[in-house]
């Protein structure tokens, strides 16, 4: 199922005090014996560009679902704007926007007349600012070209042009790039990246790590439900710095060694690479250790983790082995057809 979900109104009066887009405490979602959602804390922060990150089932539609007030958190609380969107209903959607899983709209009508209706509904000048919102996302040229034939990428956009309707200060998306070819790929992230630009707050989902390193400034990772890093995504990446890759003609030994170097540590064989963390005068002296010790050193390079290795490593640890191995998709499959049905109204909400 998937939801557009939104309120129109003015940006003021939406805030409570300076309150952040999104509060998230401990939030659970439990069904029957699974906990796809497991003690999340979350802020999201005015500006922000925010990645939920994780593998497939990890819980990041689950949990944007409960953000949304779409499903009611088994444990937890959410706070958008400092509202809460089951008790506050409609109200805490004022100034928020998005969809979870993909948006969905009449097929059988342009796309000018699905934004025409979505308009109407939500009043509040909503009607005013479809041409604007057309442009934002470069489909005024199709508008009146019926939404069944439209690609993928083209009705992502236009679910995001629905959203705009909205003038929203925050800007969930669920996966927005999934299923969508290179260039809609990057059609895409240039049109969050002008959103932001913009100052708007963004929240996407993505098991993309290439779409979360360019676009986001802060990430959380999830794990099983469990949220296993929340920060800045330049911290995270920081943390890799000061790495080595050291290949030797004994490795066994050499990993003694380093492992018994002042000032080097975390020294693991990985993928037949010895990896250490040191500063330069502590690799320098193990390089002369490990000539004193008769271990030829066939490469000893500095090297900075990707994203990628990071996630990996943060979602495949001893728990990780219980889990499915994370998907990741720097190319997504082929795009799908969106399944005819009408736009969900929320809040616009069921
Ligand atoms: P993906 O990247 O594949 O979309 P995700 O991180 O968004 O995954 P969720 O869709 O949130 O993951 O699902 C998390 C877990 O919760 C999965 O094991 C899923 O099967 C389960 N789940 C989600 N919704 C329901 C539901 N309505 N009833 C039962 N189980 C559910």
């Amino acid at each position: 199922m998937s939801a557009g979900v939104g309120k129109s109104g003015s940006r003021s009066g939406a805030a409570h005090g300076g309150a952040p887009p999104i509060e998230a405490r401990g939030l659970v979602k439990r069904y029957g014996d699974l906990t796809a959602v497991d003690g999340v804390d979350l802020t999201v922060a005015p500006g922000d560009v925010y990645g939920y990150l994780g593998p497939n089932g990890a819980g990041k539609t689950t949990s944007l679902r409960m953000l949304l007030g779409l499903i009611r958190p088994t444990e937890g609380s959410v706070r958008l704007f400092g509202r809460d969107p089951l008790a506050d209903g409609a109200a805490a959607l004022d100034g928020v926007a998005g969809f979870v899983e993909e948006p969905r709209f009449y097929p059988y009508l342009s796309a000018l007349k699905n934004l025409e209706m979505l308009a109407a509904y939500d009043g509040d000048g909503a009607k005013d600012r479809i041409g604007e919102a057309l442009d934002t996302v470069e489909l005024t040229a199709r508008r009146r070209d019926r939404v069944g034939g439209y690609s993928h990428g083209m009705k992502q956009r236009l679910g995001i042009a629905a959203a705009l309707l909205r003038r929203p200060r925050l800007l969930l998306l669920d996966e927005p790039a999934t299923g969508l070819d290179p260039a809609g790929m990057r059609d895409m992230r240039a049109l969050v990246k002008r959103l932001a630009g913009e100052g708007m707050t963004v929240m996407l989902s993505s098991h993309l790590l290439g779409e979360v390193e360019e676009l986001c400034n802060r990430v959380a990772i999830v794990r099983s439900g469990r949220v296993i890093y929340e920060d800045q995504l330049a911290d995270l990446l920081a943390s890799a710095r000061g790495e080595y890759r050291l290949e030797t003609t004994d490795d066994s030994r050499a990993r003694g060694l380093a492992a018994a170097q002042p000032g080097v540590s975390d020294v693991v064989i990985e993928n037949g690479t010895i990896r250490l963390a040191a500063e330069e005068p502590a690799v320098a002296a193990l390089s002369v250790a490990l000539g004193a010790a008769g271990v030829g050193i066939r490469a000893l390079v500095p090297h900075t983790a990707t994203l990628e290795e990071l996630f990996f490593r943060l979602t495949e640890g001893e728990e990780g082995a219980a889990d499915p191995p994370p998907t990741l998709a720097p190319a997504e499959a082929p795009s799908r057809e969106a399944p005819a049905r009408v736009p969900e109204p929320v809040g616009r909400r069921a």
